[in-house]
């Protein structure tokens, strides 16, 4: 069989950018290194702007039945951001897993007809003309969503220029014993460290936590039980059992370029960042998005193979503003008195709805006020009537 496209890695940015390429006529293989879904969840959020793309594809209500929180606000290095009056038909963070997104989106991609092959990964590839071989198949593009250490990336040359982790911490899924915080706050350093802890529901609380016993361990160091205790017992919290841990820096890289001939990058694989702020998973699903339809119409013959050119100029600039911000936060967010003061000034001098524009993720694309999202959900162009005359409108809802 020959495929269209080859997809590596069944992450949030695979299974979407599969779905999507799916509704647009294209034969997809997604391959995944891992033999099967873990069920854990690095990311927990998703912001306006992705509730809008999950919305145009018919797949938000959804996850909104089973989102254990919905927050009128998103927030920049703890400070709060009023998301009410955004202008967009979803003016909330929601609160959910990112294992909950991935099901519900293997599920739509299945549905549509997409292969996800577990236990296999793309470990080196062939460009030939008109298209790349992985494994002995033959498609026309490969797309390399396999995450920050991307094979697909190394091994097409592109660079990934950036930082490594100036800070380590903790991430955890405990249970607790004697219950815990029943809202989900912001981050807020206090003393020499930075302690979060947000209830997911069914008793299950995740724990975020930065101080000197994380900012001394390396990044794949395996995070003891009692490291956990320690840093709970900072709120007089105390774990019954721990789902899962790990540790997480706030190293900042962006691919170079997002196309290599026939080979693109999307997700984590064409950049990282620090979690601050929730940007992550989000940034992936809206690359996935563009690139889907955009590599769906070139394949259907409908645009010219240039089309695909504009994926890399319209979204590393986003990816670009992404990483900015999250390294200001990290600044922002150090345990220090005098950053402290930095931070309550910042607090009364900035513009927080142009700041809560950016980390919502509406801050690019050309809109359409009050356009039904309900009208995408074929992942095709549209031709809309205005008072102003007809508007052409792009397979994810902006104007072009
Ligand atoms: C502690 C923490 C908290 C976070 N919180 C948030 C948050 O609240 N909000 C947010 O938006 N983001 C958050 N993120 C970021 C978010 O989790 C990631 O941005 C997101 O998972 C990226 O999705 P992806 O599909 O691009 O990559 P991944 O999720 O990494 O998926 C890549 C997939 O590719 C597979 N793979 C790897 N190599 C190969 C190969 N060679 N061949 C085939 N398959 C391969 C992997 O097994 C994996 O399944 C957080 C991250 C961390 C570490």
């Amino acid at each position: 069989m020959s495929p269209d496209v080859i997809v590596a890695g069944a992450g949030p940015t695979g299974l979407m950018l599969a779905g999507e390429l799916a509704l647009g006529g294209a034969d997809v293989v997604v391959l995944e290194r891992l033999t099967a879904r873990t069920g854990q969840s690095r990311a927990l959020n998703l912001q306006p702007r992705s509730a809008e793309v999950l919305a145009s594809r018919g797949l938000l209500d959804d996850l909104l039945a089973v989102a254990p929180a919905r927050l009128p606000r998103g927030h920049f290095a703890g400070i709060p951001l009023d998301y009410a009056r955004l202008p967009t038909p979803y003016p909330y963070q929601i609160g959910i897993p990112q294992a909950r997104v991935e099901e519900r989106l293997a599920d739509w991609s299945l549905s549509l007809g997409v292969q996800i092959r577990y236990g296999v990964g793309v470990e080196a590839f062939t460009e030939v003309a008109g298209g790349v071989t992985v494994n002995g198949m033959r498609a026309r593009f490969l797309v390399g969503c396999d995450g920050a250490r991307s094979t697909v990336r190394r091994r097409s040359g592109i660079g990934f220029p950036g930082r490594d982790g100036r800070m380590c911490a903790l991430v955890a899924d405990v249970t607790l014993a004697g219950g815990g915080p029943t809202e989900w706050t912001l981050p807020a350093p206090e003393g020499d460290g930075l302690l979060t802890v947000l209830p997911l529901g069914d008793g299950v609380f995740r724990v975020l936590a930065a101080g000197p016993a994380q900012m001394a361990a390396g990044k794949d160091d395996p995070v003891p039980a009692g490291e956990i205790a320690a840093a709970l017992a900072r709120n007089g919290l105390t774990p019954a059992e721990v789902r899962w841990a790990g540790r997480f820096t706030d190293a900042s890289r962006q691919a170079a370029h997002y196309r290599a001939g026939n080979v693109f990058l999307a997700g984590d694989a064409a950049h990282i960042h620090s979690p601050a702020g929730g940007q992550g998973l989000n940034l992936g699903l809206q690359d996935a998005f563009t690139l889907g339809w955009m590599m769906a119409e070139v394949l259907r013959g409908e645009s010219p193979g240039s089309l695909l050119d504009t994926y890399h100029q319209e979204r590393h600039p986003v990816a670009a503003r992404v990483l900015q911000s999250t390294r200001a936060q990290g600044v922002l967010l150090v345990p220090d008195d005098d950053v402290t003061a930095l931070r309550e000034v910042f607090t009364e001098l900035v513009d927080t709805r142009a700041l809560a524009m950016r980390v919502a993720g509406l801050d690019y694309g050309r809109r359409l006020p009050g356009l039904d999202l309900s009208l995408l959900t074929d992942g095709r162009r549209h031709v809309v009537d205005t008072p102003d005359g007809p508007v052409n409108v792009r397979p994810d809802g902006f104007i072009g």
